[in-house]
């Protein structure tokens, strides 16, 4: 048979029956890909099935997304409901109940004074957002000079303009030529770190400071906002050194300069808490959020703006539309009835909590693998780590490559940028599951030239 049964009766193509032309791939080598496809076929809790049938734990929660793992009942009921009762309204002068009722639950999780929500529908729409919110809300406050951006080298923002120019990844930017004017990029923090660090550490702290410099070479005048990741994670999981984030903080207020906490991947518990702004205890003016604010299920990011900024832009103009930005899905009904129930789960299970709880355990295990083949370094923070490899000789990225081919076929999802393994599994995953996935890149580190 050339098809498998999914769990709810679907018959998924296999390999054999699939026709891979048409999918122009997202961030893939479509040939390598389709020359020989990974196709899944259903997922459930911690684990994915392949379209011929192996188990593969999911040690990324997807992309960093499926934060309360696969599947969930509840989310599919919520969705399946809201699409027979009310599939589609807009948001653009008009309204229904669910995007505030969102809204005034997430604020409730916010930092402290972040309790103004705007909705997009994924990660690069919610930092292209938040850009043109800081810009709107200095020209709202008539402090027009304001138009330079700062971002950090091997940070992501995404992939729409604003993103990829405040981005530091040459490879997402160079093929398009040109980008966002007036950016410029602080050092990124690793390199500076001890190796085989555990957890947040203190470090030099100090690289925060560049911003100082940026300010003496621009004039702090010119800058609207300061866009980081509070941890790296897709360019392979950077940890900032203690007391880094505080000093980005202290320097942007001293210059009435926006700081922006892009929280895609940090928020909605990955660090044992709501955000990382609240496990750092460091507030930005605008935090961003996507990926786990559904469970992954369906698309939807969100932008958390101070009280004051929302005010300023507000009262900027006496009548008629304040803020000239949206999207067609922004608040759609669907997407948030998934993040309610998604929430609701959160908070019913208590993942957060217990994403902190497991840290140590997870911190422990995957250190455990120090003395394994090819191990450079190791980092970490609540549920996520990095496992940097050695670079094989005159062939960077091919030992990452195979280790993900390597762990994929032994039935592990792991995630590889360049020689560096990022994991960040579902916040249910159990201690036994920790122990699973630390004794499998064992053995695949094991075998792997
Ligand atoms: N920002 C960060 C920190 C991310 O990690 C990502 C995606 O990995 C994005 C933005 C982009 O999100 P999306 O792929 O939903 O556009």
């Amino acid at each position: 048979s050339d098809a498998v049964v999914d769990k709810s009766g679907h018959s998924a193509a296999t390999k054999a029956a699939l026709d891979t032309s048409h999918f122009w791939m997202p961030f893939t080598d479509n040939k390598a890909f389709k020359s020989n496809p990974r196709i899944f076929a259903s997922a459930e809790g911690m684990h994915y099935t392949s379209s011929d049938g192996t188990r593969i734990l999911d040690a990324t929660a997807g992309l960093w997304c499926v934060n309360a793992g696969h599947a969930r009942r509840e989310i599919a009921d919520a969705v399946t409901r809201q699409i027979a009762n009310l599939d589609y309204a807009p948001t653009f002068q008009l309204g229904h109940p669910l995007p505030f009722e969102l809204a005034s639950r997430l604020a409730g999780i916010m930092p402290d004074g972040l309790d103004r929500i705007f909705f997009t529908n994924s990660g690069s729409e919610s930092a292209d957002t938040a850009l043109k919110m800081s810009l709107a809300y200095h020209r709202a406050r008539g402090d027009t000079g304001r138009f330079r951006f700062v971002g950090r080298q091997r940070g992501y923002h995404g992939t729409n303009f604003g993103g990829t120019s405040v981005g530091g990844i040459g490879g997402n930017r160079s093929p398009f030529i040109t980008q966002l004017w007036g950016v410029d990029h602080l050092s990124h923090t690793q390199g500076n770190a001890v190796r085989f660090q555990r957890g947040m550490q203190p470090g030099n702290e100090a690289l925060a400071d560049e911003l100082e410099s940026l300010i003496a070479l621009h004039g702090g005048e010119t800058i609207a906002a300061v866009i980081v990741e509070p941890v790296a994670g897709s360019t392979g999981v950077l940890i900032p050194p203690q007391g880094y984030l505080q000093r980005l903080r202290d320097i942007t207020s001293k210059h009435g300069i926006l700081l922006i906490f892009d929280e895609v991947i940090t928020g909605f518990g990955r660090l044992g808490a709501a955000t990382a702004a609240g496990h750092f205890g460091v507030t930005p003016d605008i935090l961003t959020m996507a990926k786990g604010l559904t469970n992954g299920a369906i698309p939807m990011g969100a932008v958390a703006a101070r009280t004051g900024i929302y005010d300023t832009v507000l009262d900027s103009v006496q009548s008629g539309i304040e803020f000239f930005h949206g999207y067609t899905y922004s608040g759609h009904p669907v997407a948030s009835a998934a993040a309610l129930a998604t929430l609701k789960i959160y908070e019913d299970e208590g993942l957060f909590q217990r994403a902190a709880a497991l840290a140590p355990v997870w911190e422990d295990a995957v250190h455990s693998l120090h003395d394994a083949p090819h191990v450079a370094d190791i980092r970490n923070l609540g549920l996520v780590a990095g496992i940097e490899l050695a670079p094989r000789e005159g062939a960077p990225g091919a030992r990452g490559t195979a280790a993900f081919q390597a762990a994929f076929e032994s039935g592990l999802l792991i995630r590889t940028t360049g020689d560096i393994i990022a994991m960040s599994p579902p916040l249910i995953i159990s201690e036994a599951q920790i122990e699973e996935i630390t004794g499998k890149l064992r053995a695949i580190l094991e075998t792997l030239r």
